[in-house]
Formats: structure tokens, C-alpha cells, sequence
């Protein structure tokens, strides 16, 4: 039985359908992703993985906002078309998800592949009452839906004061009220309706998407903790007013905020480290491990003293898996690893506790290591732990150092240059970049098949 705090509750609940529909909200394609985005989509990852691990069935979607104030101002600043520069940072997210081992989500849905959805949505809106038009644009009316509210707790006043993108216009019946559709000003990206050429408000795709994808009632959805208000709200708002059904998702999962010295990271702080930026010089691995030594609901602090702890204790990770590798002296079996699988089994059961199960991880591997120099531990031990260790790991993706996701693209770079020196046969600046390599800590060793890059 997994238990999963659910957001609306405020409670820990049991999962009980064995078929799930998750929807988590995906990036604004305007800029480069940078680490918090990188853990919520980690987050999300391991989530789902586990729970298709522990046999269930997930359907996994990320909507992609490609349509957006946002986009429009960068576009204008860059002098791009808006749709080319959403275009570029879609492909630059996907990369970064592929970077992250980020594999699970079964779907990407952009929004403007649902404005028909879109508009019909409106529609009824407006045929119900919840809506009503202004001079530039379609509004929805948060004080003719009762339950505004019932997920962030606040109350239609509580909205008054809310500034997150929260739609400006001097005529709106509530200071709450938000942009379902705005009429587009010259030069901008628009689409045509009943109400005059223009583009969605940015709540209205997420319910859209998932009505044509998952129907008017879905199983989960996830986001960032700073998505509760007024987004998901809105969502709930929306949903619920069209379909007259409630609820409109069972379980709210939301992910606490990457902080950069007590801050959140984020784009309007200037304060953020792309997920590109720190691949250059760290593995994939690295990040997943340091989100999974964190709770999802927790802040992750994020520190140079953190990353250094998370590397020395992957490195006694790589240094246990090779022992495994060896054959062993001793001849009992234990069990210890009876032990772990118990304890990985409750702690992922409750609310997806990865925290404690990288302190039973390296524990695992203190004990192994006593018991290995005791020559109390047998091959078959060794050979046990790493069939359970890889099979886990394709849920954490950082436990088994992978070669392609272990090794930091700028040491690949540099490989490939000497390769292409060698190839030229310069081999004097191969050298040079060979030396380089040693002084970032990487050897190369060149076998019958190419060169190995390996860490020293
Ligand atoms: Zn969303």
C-alpha cells in the first residue's frame, strides 16, 4: 500500500486505483530550464517510476506553455518570431529531460496544439455564467464558484492581493479574476475565436489538455509547490464549473522549490543555474542523487558544500559496486540485504521517503564493507546485492555509474578533441588536452574499440 500526502486533504492517503492518469504541469518554453525545474522533473521521475515498479499503470503528461506573456516579451527582446524562440528552449527542455535520465513522462502536449479544446472550454464557461468579456479578453468570475479556494486554502478575498500572473485589467468584477482568453494587441501571436483573434490566458491549457487527454476527472496531478495558487486553483475553478463533477483530480501532489541562499531559485530572481550549466561540469547522476537525498515536499538548499558531500558519498557508492564485481572470500550469507529491501519497500510506501533510503543505502554498504574485510561475505552476497541494486536503480538512476550519464559533457568534448588531433595526427596537442584531462581528473585509455574515459 503507497501512502502519498495529497495536497487537498492535507492528509497522507493510500493510492487505490491501479490505473493512473498524472498530469504535471511542464515548463514555459522562454528561457533555458535551470535546476529547480530539473527537480521537479527528477522528482516526477522517481515517482513514477517507483509506482510502475510496484505495478502500476501510469500515464504520464507534461504540457509544454508555448504560448505566453513571457514568450511574447523575450521574443520582442530578441527580435524572434515568438513561435521560433518557444520552438528553441521546447528542444533545449526535452534535451535537458534526456540529460536527467528523465524518461517517464509518456506524453508532451504544447498548448497550442489544443487551442480548439481551448475555445470550447471558454464557451461553456460563458454559457454557464463563469465567464464574462471585457475589452481585451474573456474573464473567469471567481465568486460565482463556490469551492474557489479548497485547494490553497484561501479565500476569494485572500485572492485580492494575490500578484503571481494574475490577470491586470482595471474593469474585472474581482481583483481575482483571470485571463481565460486576451485579445491580441498588434504583432502579437493570434488565433482566431468567437471573440476576436487572440490567445489563451495560460490556466485554461492544462484543463483543456487534459480534458481531451484524460477526460473531465483525472487520477493525480503534480507541480511545483509554487503552482498551488492561483494555477491549480484556477484549474479546479474551471474544470469543475464546465463539468459540474468534483473532484477534478483525486490526488495533489506538490514538489517543495530549489533555494539558492534562502531563495527560491527562479528566473525573475536572476539567481538560477541552468540544468545545461551544470551538466557541463557535473554528472546527471550527481543531481538525481542530491534531489533524492532531499524530501519532495522539503526545500533542497542548494550548496558547493552539499554537492561535495553527494559526491563523496557516490564515490563510496562506485567503490562498493566494484567490490561487488570481485568475487568474494568468505563463505556465510547474510541478511543484510533482506534487511534493506524491507526498509526500501516501507520508505518508498510512505509518501516516497528516497531520504531514507539512501541512509539505508550507505549503511548497506558500511556493513558490506566490515563484513567484506572480516571475509564474512560470500560471492553469492555480492552477487545478490547488485541484482537488487540495478534493478532499483532504474528508478534513481544514480546508483550504478553509467558511463554516458557519469561522465560531464565538457570531458567528453575533450576526449573527442584528442581523438580528432590523434586522427589528425597532432600528436603533440593531443598530449596537451590528454594532460588537461589528468588535471580535471580523467584518464583516457585507448582500447582495440576507441578510447575509455575514466575518472582517476
Ligand atoms: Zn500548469
Amino acid at each position: 500500500m503507497i501512502r502519498i500526502f495529497n495536497t487537498i486533504s492535507r492528509k497522507k492517503e493510500v493510492i487505490k486505483p491501479k490505473k493512473l492518469k498524472l498530469f504535471v504541469c511542464g515548463p514555459t518554453v522562454y528561457d533555458s530550464s535551470h535546476l529547480g525545474h530539473a527537480r521537479t522533473y527528477i522528482i516526477f521521475d522517481i515517482i513514477v517510476k517507483y509506482l510502475r515498479y510496484a505495478g502500476f499503470n501510469v500515464s504520464y503528461l507534461i504540457n509544454i506553455t508555448d504560448i505566453d506573456d513571457k514568450i511574447i516579451q523575450r521574443a520582442k527582446e530578441q527580435n524572434k518570431e515568438p513561435n521560433k524562440l518557444a520552438l528553441e528552449f521546447e528542444k533545449s527542455f526535452l534535451k535537458d529531460m534526456k540529460s536527467l535520465g528523465i524518461d517517464s513522462p509518456d506524453k508532451y502536449a504544447r498548448a497550442t496544439s489544443y487551442i480548439k479544446e481551448i475555445i470550447s472550454q471558454i464557451e461553456r464557461l460563458i454559457k454557464k455564467g463563469y465567464a464574462y468579456e471585457l475589452k481585451d479578453g474573456i474573464y473567469y468570475d471567481i465568486s460565482k464558484f463556490k469551492d474557489y479556494g479548497k485547494l490553497s486554502g484561501r479565500t476569494k478575498q485572500g485572492a485580492e492581493d494575490a500578484v503571481s500572473r494574475i490577470d491586470e485589467a482595471k474593469d474585472k468584477r474581482n481583483k481575482g479574476d483571470f485571463a481565460l482568453w486576451k485579445l491580441s494587441k498588434k504583432g502579437e501571436p493570434k488565433w482566431d475565436s468567437p471573440w476576436g483573434e487572440g490567445r489563451p490566458g495560460w490556466h485554461i491549457e492544462d484543463t483543456a489538455i487534459t480534458e481531451k487527454e484524460f477526460g473531465v476527472q483525472y487520477d493525480m496531478h503534480g507541480g511545483a509547490i509554487d503552482l498551488i495558487f492561483p494555477h491549480h486553483e484556477a484549474e479546479i475553478s474551471q474544470m469543475e464549473a464546465i463539468s459540474g463533477k468534483s473532484p477534478l483530480v483525486r490526488y495533489w501532489i506538490h514538489s517543495g522549490l530549489l533555494r539558492m541562499e534562502k531563495q527560491k531559485m527562479s528566473k525573475s530572481l536572476n539567481n538560477f543555474i541552468t540544468i545545461e550549466e551544470f551538466l557541463k561540469d557535473h554528472p546527471a547522476r550527481l543531481l538525481r542523487y542530491l534531489v533524492s537525498k532531499t524530501s519532495y515536499r522539503s526545500p533542497l538548499q542548494y550548496s558547493e558544500r552539499r554537492i561535495e558531500q553527494a559526491e563523496k558519498e557516490l564515490e563510496r557508492i562506485d567503490e562498493f559496486i566494484g567490490k561487488l564485481n570481485d568475487s568474494q572470500k568468505g563463505k556465510e550469507n547474510n541478511n543484510i540485504l533482506k534487511e534493506f529491501k524491507l526498509i526500501f519497500k516501507r520508505s518508498m510506501e510512505d509518501d516516497f521517503n528516497t531520504p531514507l533510503v539512501l541512509t539505508s543505502l550507505l549503511y548497506l554498504i558500511k556493513k558490506s564493507n566490515s563484513l567484506i574485510a572480516k571475509e564474512k561475505f560470500s560471492t553469492k552476497d555480492s552477487q545478490e546485492i547488485l541484482l537488487y541494486i540495478k534493478k532499483i536503480d532504474k528508478i534513481f538512476g544514480f546508483i550504478i555509474k553509467e558511463k554516458d550519464l557519469s561522465i560531464p559533457e565538457n570531458i567528453k568534448k575533450l576526449a573527442q578533441k584528442r581523438e580528432d588531433l590523434r586522427n589528425q595526427k597532432k600528436y603533440k596537442e593531443a598530449d596537451l588536452v590528454r594532460n588537461k584531462l589528468i588535471d580535471m581528473g580523467w584518464k583516457l585509455q585507448d582500447t582495440n574499440s576507441g578510447y575509455k574515459i575514466q575518472k582517476i
